[in-house]
Order: C-alpha cells, then sequence, then structure tokens
C-alpha cells in the first residue's frame, strides 16, 4: 500500500510503498476513510536531526478515521465496515491515568506513542494498524472521511474548553486567539457548551476571521493592540474569563496575558514554542495557565456525540495521497481555510 511518511528530518514527507500491517492478537486494522494534515506535523518535519529518540521513517497522520478492516485474533466488539473515529494517544492502558481514560497523559515512560507522531505508523496511508479495541469510537453515521478532525482539532478543543467550563456562564467573554482549524472547533464547543458566553474570535487573517463568525463568534477582531483594547472594552475593562490561544507564538502569548482576567483562565494550545513571561503582575492576579495537551476517551465520545447532534462541523478540505505533499505545503502557507484531510480511498 502507500503511505506519507517522514522519511528524512528537516525534509517535507515522502509518498512510499510499504507492506499493509497485518492485525496482531487484541489489534484491528483500520481502512483510512480521512487523515487530518495537522500544524504540529509540520513542527515535527522541521525538527534538527536527532532531537526526538524516535526512528525514521513511520507513517504520519494522528487524526484518524475509517472503518473496520479486519480484527486481530481476540478482538471484539466490532465487526468489518464499522464507520469507527480513532483515539490518538497510545498510552499503556494500565496506569492510573490511562484507567480514567487519559491515556494522553499516560504515566508509563515514553508513553502515550501515538501513531503518527514519533515512530508509530499513523494514518496517512491506505490502511492503519490501532494497537486495540479501546481507541475505536463508533461513528454511526457520520462520514469518517469529514469526521476525522475530530479526534484531533475537534478533542483537544474540546478538553481545552471543558476545563473552564465554570468560568463560562451569563455575562462571561471567552477569547479565542487563532480561527484556524482548531479555533473553528473551540468556537463552536464555546457556543455549544456554554452558551451564554461572549464567544471573541482573534486572528491576522479576515477570511479566517469570516469563517470564525459563521462559526459562531460574536466578535471577531484583527490581532494586534487595538484587539487588546477591545476586548477590555467588551469586558469593561476586566479582561476575558478565558483566553485560549491556539497559536502560541510570541505575539498571541502577550496579547492574551493582555486580554485576561484576574482569577481567569489562560490556556496555550498552540504548540508555537514561545515562553510565556510569567511575574507578579503578568498574567493578571491568580490566572491560572495550562497548557492542556489532546483529550481523554470520554471527551472523545462526547466529541462524536456533539456532531451527531449537528452542534460542531469540520470545515474540511479534501486532498489525494499524492497530493498530500501539496497539502502540507498549504497548511505551512496559512491557505487552508479549515482542516485538510487525506482520503486515502477518495
Ligand atoms: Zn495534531
Ligand atoms: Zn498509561
Amino acid at each position: 500500500m502507500r503511505a506519507f511518511q517522514f522519511v528524512e528530518w528537516q525534509r517535507p514527507g515522502q509518498l512510499r510503498d510499504v507492506p499493509v500491517p497485518e492485525p496482531g492478537p487484541g489489534e484491528v486494522l483500520v481502512k483510512v476513510g480521512g487523515a487530518g494534515a495537522c500544524h504540529s506535523d509540520l513542527h515535527l518535519l522541521e525538527l534538527p536531526a536527532g532531537s526526538r529518540s524516535f526512528a525514521l521513517p513511520f507513517t504520519l497522520g494522528h487524526e484518524n478515521a475509517g472503518w473496520v478492516e479486519r480484527l486481530g485474533p481476540g478482538a471484539t466488539g466490532f465487526a468489518a465496515g464499522d464507520a469507527v473515529i480513532v483515539y490518538g494517544p497510545w498510552g499503556c492502558g494500565l496506569c492510573m491515568n490511562c484507567r480514567q481514560g487519559m491515556e494522553n497523559y499516560c504515566q508509563t515512560p515514553g508513553r502515550p506513542s501515538p501513531g503518527g507522531l514519533g515512530g508509530t505508523d499513523g494514518g496517512m496511508a491506505e490502511y492503519l494498524l490501532v494497537p486495540s479495541t479501546r481507541y475505536l469510537i463508533p461513528l454511526g453515521d457520520l462520514d469518517p472521511r469529514g469526521a476525522a478532525p475530530l479526534s484531533d482539532a475537534g478533542l483537544t478543543s474540546y478538553h481545552a474548553v471543558k476545563r473552564s467550563v465554570h468560568l463560562l456562564g451569563p455575562g462571561s467573554t471567552a477569547v479565542v486567539i487563532g480561527a484556524g482549524g482548531l479555533g473553528q472547533m473551540a468556537i463552536q464547543v464555546l457556543k455549544a457548551l456554554c452558551g451564554a458566553t461572549t464567544v471573541v474570535a482573534v486572528d491576522l487573517s479576515a477570511d479566517k476571521l469570516v469563517i470564525a463568525k459563521d462559526m459562531g463568534a460574536d466578535e471577531t477582531l484583527v490581532s494586534g493592540d487595538a484587539a487588546v483594547a477591545a476586548v477590555r472594552a467588551i469586558t469593561k475593562g476586566q479582561g476575558a474569563e478565558v483566553v485560549l490561544d491556539l497559536v502560541g507564538v510570541t505575539p498571541t502569548l502577550t496579547m492574551a496575558a493582555q486580554m485576561a482576567r484576574v482569577l481567569g483562565h489562560l490556556t496555550i494550545v498552540g504548540v508555537g514554542g514561545a515562553a510565556l513571561p510569567v511575574n507578579f503582575s503578568s498574567p493578571p492576579h491568580e490566572c491560572a495557565v495550562a497548557s492542556p495537551f489532546w483529550g481523554s476517551i470520554p471527551e472523545l465520545i462526547e466529541v462524536i456525540a456533539l456532531a451527531t447532534a449537528g452542534k460542531i462541523t469540520t470545515l474540511v478540505e479534501h486532498f489525494t495521497l499524492d497530493e498530500a505533499a501539496h497539502a502540507y505545503h498549504l497548511l505551512h502557507d496559512g491557505q487552508i481555510q479549515g482542516r485538510a484531510v487525506i482520503s486515502p480511498h477518495g
């Protein structure tokens, strides 16, 4: 089969021929419907040689959905043809965090080892080997080609919002910095879970702000000092209860610290890698800063429920495996309006 792989450090991914994996005991082979292209893949591909311990090559794609193709010996609960979404962070399954469904925070050294993010093969191929049925969530009537982004862009945004829901009652304000794939999800999740909060979207791109408005943002602001002043005005000088930075570079973190309020939440989701200066007066007093990573299995079940109810939708641009390299170019250049999804079977 063909697979789009991370072959060499600091080089674009490459399409290669590899054997179709055979599911071993407890494993499942999934026919890939969609594999999302994520900004974190671009960060991975740009790493200097040897900066991570995993071996190359491996197949990219950590945001996957498809149909069960074949169950390995002893794997039960699913049948060939079932539409499924794949939970991405693969932990040990035995530690306290894993047993609570938070395999994203597996306590076993070296875990989680998600397919497509660090040495283990991901879903940008015709077939994906999934280590356990516990990573499969039934999609029901949702189309795997369109649903794939729910497993990362959807779940990551959902988890980031959910920890702050208690702050977002009537009269509150939530700011979403970065209105790309993750931001569009975060806006919809905020409207679904915290319907009375004012959602403010901030981005450099006027096009993305138009989409943000369509996704339910109450206010849209172009990034910069004027956006900070506007948030202070919207919140009557207090700042926002919750600021989600889905970018994580110095200008966005600086804005985030200036937009948050005393006792608020500043949540860094973007993998931009810049540092947020923290001192006695900034961010505001008792504003909690967190950097969540992905989400839990129960939360993915909730995300699928929201999507099934039509409360969140993904804006997807489809590409074939042959077009995967091109899709990453567009993503790198900021030309993907929602999420780029590779659909190996059309
Ligand atoms: Zn990702
Ligand atoms: Zn674990």
